[in-house]
């Protein structure tokens, strides 16, 4: 692994890095977080063109919308492209890219230690830039910003796992000042040569974010501790989607409700008037709207092993259920029997879609 310093703050270093890889033309287009600078807004964008990099703010706190899910409608790019993803974003890329909704072909993915993303309701309200810089100071101390979302102050895999460049944000004291840029493969080394000095060998130096990684693994026994506690079974699920709105945002946000019909939202669920009077009859009251329960628990055993934490659907949820909470903890107990970390590598098959004739085997007479 190699190492490039710029001295420059990161945000800096990794615009520079990127609008030289357009400029260079060793990529065609850079996909990344902008910030609208009138109206204060976020968006995600392809940018083709050096003047469109005056608006990328690829570092940003941030997630609009989750930018694997986002990347996979147009990916493969018949030529390179690099595109700046948060961790979990990356990982959701790559399980999308298991379901052959994506693919790698022709992508530069850039990535961060990540010190998570701020709340919708932070983002909605605006944050200046005393905001910003109180952020950064959390994120490059190795601290958890109070502001940030639950699954960000729990989530264990903010180091990229697979990304061909990280750049060092959580932990990294000198972040402010300095932009260290890991260069992780030869792809990466081709992309990048002739840019800032020459790169240093150098492995990522893992004791800087330990302690981040202790603050959030304190963080995520609290929260899961939290969620569908006491009863199990159906009860729990009850109990914690009981006020859903049937609106489906949380699952429409998911970057892994992959399939392009949703069945629960498909003429199998378009109920009619016999069917209430069916209900009605054997149950004497109907709740209205109907299938919600059903919705979850489908969710759930359809993608919740493949669930990476990104926290959107718990953002979305108008009745503050903590969605995002449940979903990971539910998945990662079914993905830890199957010792699968979703999106941990593209080679790794998705447990349900596998069958291993190993596994289970004390299920066999
Ligand atoms: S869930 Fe983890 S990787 Fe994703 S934004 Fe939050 S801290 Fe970053
Ligand atoms: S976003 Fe919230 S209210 Fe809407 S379907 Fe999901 S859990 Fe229910
Ligand atoms: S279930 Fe929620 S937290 Fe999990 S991947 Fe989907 S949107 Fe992200």
């Amino acid at each position: 692994m190699s190492r490039i310093d710029v001295q420059k703050a990161s945000s800096k270093g990794l615009k520079e890095l990127i609008a030289y890889l357009l400029e260079s033309g060793r990529v065609s287009a850079v996909f990344s977080l902008r910030k609208d600078s009138k109206t204060g807004s976020y968006d995600l964008g392809l940018i083709t063109e050096e003047a469109g990099m005056e608006t990328a703010e690829p570092l940003a706190p941030v997630m609009i919308a989750n930018a694997g899910q986002v990347l996979s409608s147009f990916a493969p790019p018949a030529e390179p492209i690099a595109v700046v993803l948060k961790p979990c974003e990356l990982r959701a890329f790559i399980e999308r890219a298991k379901r052959e909704q994506g693919s790698l072909e022709n992508i530069l993915t850039i990535s961060m230690t990540c010190g998570g993303v701020l709340t919708r309701d932070r983002v909605v309200s605006g944050f200046d830039s005393d905001k910003v810089g109180d952020y950064e100071n959390h994120c490059f101390a190795g601290d958890i910003h109070p502001e940030t979302r639950d699954t960000c102050k729990a989530c264990e895999y903010f180091v990229p796992m697979n990304a061909d460049i990280t750049v060092s944000m959580a932990g990294q004291e000198d972040a402010g000042t300095r932009c260290h840029i890991y260069l992780n493969t030869d792809l990466a080394r081709e992309m990048a040569k002739g840019f800032g000095p020459d790169p240093a060998e150098e492995d990522f130096d893992s004791s800087i974010t330990e302690g981040l990684a202790s603050k959030r693994a304190a963080e995520k026994e609290r929260l899961y501790g939290a969620v569908m506690s006491g009863k199990g079974g159906l009860d729990a699920v009850i109990d914690t989607f009981g006020k859903c709105l049937g609106c489906h945002g949380c699952s429409r946000v998911c970057p892994i409700c992959y399939c392009m019909i949703c069945d629960f939202e498909s003429r199998n669920f378009d109920n009619d008037m016999p069917y209430f009077e069916k209900e009605l009859e054997q149950k004497g009251a109907l709740r209205l709207p109907p299938d919600t329960m059903f919705f979850h628990i489908g969710r759930m055993i359809h993608m919740s092993f493949s669930c990476v934490g990104c926290g959107q659907c718990s953002d979305v949820c108008p009745a503050d259920i903590p969605v995002a909470s449940v979903f990971k903890k539910v998945g990662e107990q079914t993905a830890a029997i199957f010792e699968y970390v979703p999106g941990r590598d593209i080679e790794e098959s998705i447990p349900v879609m596998v069958f291993k004739e190993e596994e289970f085997t004390e299920f066999i007479d």
